[in-house]
C-alpha cells in the first residue's frame, strides 16, 4: 500500500498485488460495513413550518453525525441491552427553533457532549414569523447495509494504475498534452517527448492514444494494481473507515475460513 493523500475526509491509495475483488471488497466495506451514527427515531412535538414532517425526518436523518470516540457506542442488536436502548447503544437529541430563522443542523442537541454534527451549517429548514419546529430523537450506530444514512463512505471509487508508455516513434507533435484532460502530460523543457507527471491522475480514457498519428503512445492498465479513492460523508475520519473496512474483510476471510476447516 502507498499513500497518495489522506485528509479528514479522504483517503487516496495505491493497493498493489491485489485482485480486483480484493480491491472491491474494501471499497464495499467502506461503503456500507463500518459503522457509523445516523439520526434513527425522531418524535416530533410541533411542526409549524412548510415542510412535511417526512421531509424533516429525511432531512434529520442524512446529517452526518460523529463521536470524539465511535467505540463507545455499539450496533442495537449488538449491545449488552439486546437492542431495548441504553447509553451504549442510543443517545437522545433534540431541536427547539422558532421563526423568524433558518434552522442549521448546528441547532441540534445531544444527550451526550462528545456527540457533534459533522458540519454545522446544513440547512434544516427555514422558519418564518411564528412558525416553530419542535421535535426529540435518538442517534444510534449502524451500517449501510441497514441503511443509506448510515453510510459512512459516501464516494468510494477504485481504478487500475495505468502505466503510459512513449516510444521512440513519438515526434513531439504535442497532440497528446493538448488533448489530456488531467494535464497527465507535459512537454519538457527542451522539447522532444512528452513526460508523464501522475499517472494517478490518469483516467485511462484514452484519448492521448487516439490523438497519436504515430501510434507511439500507449496507456495499459496495470493488472494488478489499484488506486483507491474513498471520501467520507464527515462521521468518521477517512483513516479510521479505511482501517475499519480492512479489518471487516480480515473478519469475514477469517470467519470463511474457519468454517471451510470446520468443513474438511
Ligand atoms: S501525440 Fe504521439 S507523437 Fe505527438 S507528442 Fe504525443 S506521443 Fe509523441
Ligand atoms: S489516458 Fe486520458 S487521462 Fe490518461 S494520459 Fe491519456 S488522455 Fe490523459
Ligand atoms: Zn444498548
Amino acid at each position: 500500500m502507498e499513500l497518495i493523500e489522506l485528509s479528514e475526509g479522504r483517503a487516496r491509495f495505491i493497493l498493489r498485488g491485489v485482485s480486483p475483488a480484493f480491491a472491491n471488497a474494501i471499497r464495499r466495506a467502506c461503503m456500507a460495513e463500518v459503522p457509523s451514527l445516523a439520526i434513527d427515531e425522531i418524535s416530533i412535538y410541533d411542526n409549524t413550518s412548510v415542510l412535511f414532517d417526512e421531509q424533516l425526518s429525511l432531512r434529520l436523518g442524512l446529517v452526518s453525525i460523529k463521536a470524539d470516540d465511535l467505540g463507545l457506542f455499539s450496533v442495537p442488536e449488538e449491545c449488552d441491552c439486546g437492542g431495548a436502548g441504553c447509553p451504549g447503544c442510543q443517545v437522545g437529541m433534540t431541536l427547539s427553533a422558532e421563526g423568524p430563522c433558518t434552522v442549521h443542523s448546528k441547532d441540534l442537541r445531544f444527550g451526550d457532549a462528545g456527540v457533534k454534527v459533522a458540519f454545522e451549517k446544513i440547512p434544516i429548514a427555514i422558519l418564518g414569523e411564528g412558525e416553530k419546529l419542535m421535535l426529540e430523537g435518538t442517534v444510534t450506530l449502524n451500517r449501510g447495509t441497514v441503511h443509506t444514512k448510515w453510510q459512512a463512505g459516501t464516494q468510494c471509487g477504485y481504478k487500475n494504475l495505468p502505466e503510459i508508455q512513449i516510444g521512440e516513434g513519438c515526434d513531439g507533435c504535442e497532440k497528446c498534452v493538448e488533448v489530456c484532460p488531467r494535464d497527465v502530460l507535459v512537454m519538457g523543457e527542451g522539447g522532444g517527448k512528452p513526460l508523464v507527471t501522475d499517472p494517478t491522475s490518469c483516467s485511462i480514457c484514452k484519448l492521448c492514444v487516439g490523438e497519436c498519428e504515430v501510434g507511439a503512445i500507449k496507456v495499459v492498465p496495470i493488472e494488478d494494481v489499484f488506486v483507491m479513492k474513498i471520501d467520507t460523508d464527515g462521521s468518521i475520519s477517512a483513516k479510521d473507515l479505511v482501517e475499519g473496512a480492512a479489518a471487516e474483510v480480515k473478519r469475514r476471510a477469517s470467519s470463511l475460513s474457519q468454517q471451510l476447516s470446520g468443513l474438511a
